[in-house]
């Protein structure tokens, strides 16, 4: 009750700008609902990677890949495709640090995370950067939303147990081949896990090949569950 007087007055004092049509809003939400409703939802995906599968697909279907290879988590969850205006907010947020675009996709992936019944896991695990990286751009746009996901849902966060000890070239630069090369062995453990399910906190998931190395990094440092949330999925 207190907290709805709360919302209602600081909605009042600061009103949501949407960050798509730039019209005010309603409520503290940096988007409009008509602007919502024309996201590209991820409505159809594979029920462990995510993948967008086609609109005739049974609900908790598995794509071709996941049929016939196990991966090594055990469900991606992502909300929205890699495309249209959530391209657009992300590239807002990743290049240009606008991080009220930040929040939106945070928010977003959230909504999805309460929206579903998963079990909630010990640990959230933002995808590290390379420190010559961070130095370039300026900050983690993974660690930025996990903080995010984490003073929402009230879940841990650890930024430093897990480092990036390979400054690899931009996955989206290379062949599929190279890219499994590149990715290989780029993690290292800095520390002892001390959870036994723990999610990885990721911005959009191209290939997967990230999130399953970090996946079998903390499967062999004795995770059990691991799963991953990451705002948008790359058709
Ligand atoms: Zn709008
Ligand atoms: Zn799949």
């Amino acid at each position: 009750m207190v907290n709805n007087w709360v919302d209602n007055i600081q909605s009042l004092l600061f009103p949501g700008f949407c960050l798509v049509c730039r019209r005010k809003t309603a409520g503290r939400r940096d988007l409009c609902p008509g602007c919502a409703a024309q996201l590209p939802h991820n409505d159809h995906p594979c029920r462990c990677c995510a993948l967008p599968l086609p609109e005739t697909s049974q609900p908790g279907s598995l794509c071709g890949r996941c049929q016939n290879s196990p991966r090594p988590y055990e469900r991606v969850t992502a909300p929205c495709l890699y495309q249209g205006e959530i391209q657009r907010l992300h590239q807002a947020f990743k290049f240009n640090r606008k991080l009220a675009a930040g929040r939106l996709l945070s928010e977003l992936l959230c909504d999805a995370i309460e929206a579903s019944n998963l079990p909630r896991p010990d640990l959230l695990i933002p995808v590290p950067l390379h420190p010559s990286r961070i130095r370039q751009r300026g900050f983690n746009q993974a660690m930025e939303l996990a903080r995010i996901v984490s003073g929402r849902l009230d879940i841990p966060v650890d930024q430093f147990c897990i480092r990036r000890r390979k400054a690899t070239a931009p996955q989206s630069e290379l062949t599929k081949r190279e890219r499994a090369g590149n990715i290989r062995g780029a993690f290292a453990m800095q520390k002892q896990l001390m959870a036994e399910h723990v999610t990885i906190i990721d911005d959009v998931m191209t290939t997967g090949l990230t999130i399953e190395e970090i996946a079998m990094l903390l499967r062999r440092h004795g995770a059990r569950h691991i799963d991953a949330w990451v705002v948008a999925r790359r058709p």
